[in-house]
């Protein structure tokens, strides 16, 4: 495996350098200073890759799914053994802090045991009837493209379905932040994953993807990132018709209706929209509160967020982390001029500290205008946006004034508006009275132009599945 400060490709059971030696540096968001690095996979590398996946394919799939399971099980529990050296490794090149990377590893290790424990029964043939069944089929090889922000857990809800159906898998993992990838790589392989299987890959991500996606090898394509690079990877998989699950950005809305215990509210808002310094896919980012409450709930937000410690990820003392690199500080601040300069106020927060790191301070935004960019592009950042409405169907129409379509969530609300709430969100995810994101055992996915397909659950292990229909035979037997 690499050392603390190299990270490594995993090709064909073995791990190793690239090709022609080139590495790509890793930063520390905290201190802008580069202090690991990791390989790059030349073209050679990537077809090396392509050709273990599909070699090892007809023996992994035709293994007992029991079989497969009980690898990503004992996988999670070689993870769980190492998760506070992990944790530490994707704090310092994430930015996130200890307390959240630590959180995040145990929704890694939850979702490979939750995959290895239903491997079995998601792989058995599904009966429709006397003589009629369903064959659970797995696909074949999988493409699966991972992003720093989430890049434990996301990992682990690619790898653990895929496997699970019993497909191969090329991971690319996020350069920025390689440390989750190589830790649960490792797991498996010290697990006993067959040469092959599991490949690791890191590069120039733009060469992987179109590398990987022009091979007939590909069945399946599984990313999670921007809106607009899942179209172009979208575009590319047309070409073989490769399989897509896309999990892309969010513009997550919160409607705080009457009668809101506003006591609760706010520390929940607050903790889900600041873990990683608001750098999650379904991280709250326009607050929406009914006209009475307005006044006091931006006040009391208000004082909620200017007390949130920001600081270095491994300093207990620390809320909020620094923003995981410079393009994120540069997003910021341009949302802010742009909704600034159409006549928005700035409540709290507003400019990059004054200090080494990608510090981005919790915002709160408020009088936006409906132009301004903040309201439309993802801030994937701490910006929150806070307005008053007058009606539900006013408060509908503004939670769904974006192209995006995944996560959702409200507070209190009569019969009726909740009703009107559950029904009329355009989203893969309604929470109430409470923030909540993905887990391990249900499905979860976008609509619009937050994607397509589910990770997660049944339906998580279904997305690697060819369901072939089997007619007029009455059993195996
Ligand atoms: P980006 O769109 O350049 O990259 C997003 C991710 O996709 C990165 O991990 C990157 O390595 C990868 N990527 C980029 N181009 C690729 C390509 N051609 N082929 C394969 N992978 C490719 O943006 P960024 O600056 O890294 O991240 C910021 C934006 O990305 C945010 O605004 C947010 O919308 C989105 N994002 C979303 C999620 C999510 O959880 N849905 C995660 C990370 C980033």
């Amino acid at each position: 495996m690499s050392d603390a400060t190299s990270y490594e490709l995993f090709i064909n059971g073995v791990w190793r350098a690239g090709g022609d030696g080139i590495t790509l540096p890793v930063i520390n968001p905290a201190t802008e200073k580069v202090f690991a690095s990791v390989a790059s996979a030349t073209v050679s590398d990537l077809d090396e890759a392509l050709a273990s996946a599909e070699r090892s394919r007809r023996a992994w799939s035709s293994r007992p799914a029991k079989d497969r399971g009980e690898i990503l099980v004992a996988a999670a529990g070689i993870l769980a053994a190492k998760l506070g050296t992990a944790a530490r490794d994707l704090s310092a090149e994430q930015g996130k802090t200890i307390a959240e990377a630590t959180g995040e590893y145990a929704r890694a290790v939850e979702t490979l045991e939750w995959n290895g424990t239903h491997a079995e029964a998601l792989s058995a043939t599904i009966p429709m009837g006397p003589n009629r069944m369903i064959v659970p089929e797995p696909l074949g090889v999988v493409a699966a493209l991972t992003p720093w922000n989430y890049p434990a857990v996301l990992v682990a809800r690619k790898l653990a379905p895929a496997l699970a159906a019993g497909c191969p898998v090329i991971l690319k993992g996020a350069e920025e932040t390689p440390s989750a990838a190589v830790h649960i790589v490792e797991a498996l392989r010290q697990a006993g994953i067959p040469a092959g299987v599991v490949n690791l890959v890191f590069g120039v991500p733009v060469q992987i993807s179109r590398h990987l996606l022009s091979s007939p090898i590909v069945k399946v394509l599984t990313f999670t990132g921007s809106t607009e690079v899942g179209r172009q990877l979208a575009k590319l998989a047309a070409n073989n018709l490769q399989r897509c699950i896309l999990e892309l950005g969010g513009h997550s809305p919160v409607v705080v209706c009457e009668g809101a215990d506003l006591a609760k509210a706010i520390p929940a808002i607050s903790e889900y929209k600041f873990e990683c310094a608001g750098q999650s896919c379904n991280a709250p980012s326009r607050i929406l509160v009914a006209r009475a409450l307005y006044k006091e709930f931006l006040a009391r937000m208000t004082e909620t967020t200017r007390k949130i410690r920001v600081g270095p990820p491994d300093d207990p003392e620390t809320e909020m982390g620094p923003m995981a690199n410079a393009r994120r500080i540069e997003a910021m601040q341009r949302l802010t001029e742009n909704a600034v300069d159409r006549g928005a106020r700035i409540e709290t927060g507003g400019t990059r500290l004054d200090r080494p790191g990608f510090y981005w301070p919790p915002t709160i935004l408020t009088g936006v205008p409906k132009d301004a960019k903040v309201l439309h592009e993802e801030p994937f950042g701490p910006i929150l946006t806070v307005a008053p409405f007058d009606t539900i169907e006013e408060a509908i129409e503004e939670a769904n004034a974006t192209e995006y379509g995944l996560a959702a969530y409200f507070f209190a609300g009569t019969s009726d508006a909740k009703r009107a709430l559950v029904g009329g969100l355009s989203v893969g995810a309604v929470s109430v009275n409470y923030l909540k994101g993905v887990s391990a055992d249900a499905p979860y996915g976008g609509v619009k132009q937050s994607g397509y397909g589910y990770e997660g659950g049944e339906q998580g292990v279904r997305g690697f599945q060819n369901l072939k229909l089997v007619n007029g035979l009455g059993s195996f037997g």
